[in-house]
């Protein structure tokens, strides 16, 4: 479970985030959506240490974790901009949290195959990132982020960049292997579409504030403010 509670964080004179608090259950899967620059990826990137709130607390299974570095959060990513490494195969590239971890040889290698069936890419571990398609190389990156088995997964915009029939077929992989593992997800989104039928709770943001959290009927049929009426498009 991830709880956040009262987090406030400004970039300079930017307020970025504003008594920001939120609370996901444990294998919950809750999305933040909101348009560009409204503080998801700052949400993500704080329950993962990569910033500091100066104010607020971090819960990840009930512990404060704002004295934890990220490596030792034990959370997997999917950012946009947490690339593969071309030059390296899929097996390796999935190995190589595990490796660094010092975990042996034949755990990894367990490990490798069931991942790989996990994200039906039995047959392409020898493959090189650069021979992938877009949608396989997400795959790979859902993989390696699983690998060192993480308590909470943070997936930001992992589909954006792929056509809309992959994206299709990619989420509801994401969701079948979220619901196997049992593992509290949070995905960043600024595809309502998507989001609304992916999670089990929405957060909807505007400009660093939750406007309204609930299920996705909630959130489409009863939009608590016009904002969140017009971002998920159910005007009356
Ligand atoms: P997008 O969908 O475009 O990724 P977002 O909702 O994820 O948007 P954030 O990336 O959280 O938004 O950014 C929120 C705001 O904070 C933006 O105005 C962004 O420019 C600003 N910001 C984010 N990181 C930094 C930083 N390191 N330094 C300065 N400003 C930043």
């Amino acid at each position: 479970a991830v709880s956040l509670q009262n987090i406030n964080k400004s970039f300079g004179s930017l307020q970025v985030l504003r008594n920001f608090t939120l609370d996901v259950r444990e294998g919950e899967f809750v999305s933040l959506l909101g348009p560009s620059g409204c503080g998801k990826t700052t949400v993500l990137r704080i329950i993962a240490g990569f910033e500091q709130p100066e104010e607020g607390t971090v819960l990840i299974n009930g512990k404060d974790v704002s004295k934890i570095p990220p490596e030792k959060r034990n959370i997997g990513l999917v950012f946009q901009n947490y690339a593969l490494f071309p030059n390296m195969n899929v097996w390796r590239n999935i190995a190589f949290p595990m490796i660094i971890a010092r975990k042996p040889r034949s755990e990894i290698e367990r490990k490798i195959k069931q991942l790989l069936s996990m994200v039906k890419l039995e047959e392409k571990g020898h493959r090189y990132i650069w021979q992938l398609s877009g949608g396989e190389r997400q795959r790979v990156a859902l993989a390696r982020a699983l690998a060192r088995e993480p308590k909470v997964l943070l997936l930001d915009e992992p589909l954006s960049a792929l056509d809309a029939k992959i994206r299709e077929e990619l989420r509801l992989e994401i969701r079948r292997i979220q619901r196997e593992l049992g593992i509290t997800t949070i995905y960043v989104s600024h595809d309502q579409e998507e989001v609304l039928a992916i999670s089990d709770r929405v957060v909807v943001m505007q400009n660093g504030v939750i406007q309204q959290v609930g299920s996705p009927s909630e959130i489409y049929f009863m939009p608590k403010t016009r904002f969140v009426a017009n971002f998920v498009g159910n005007i009356n």
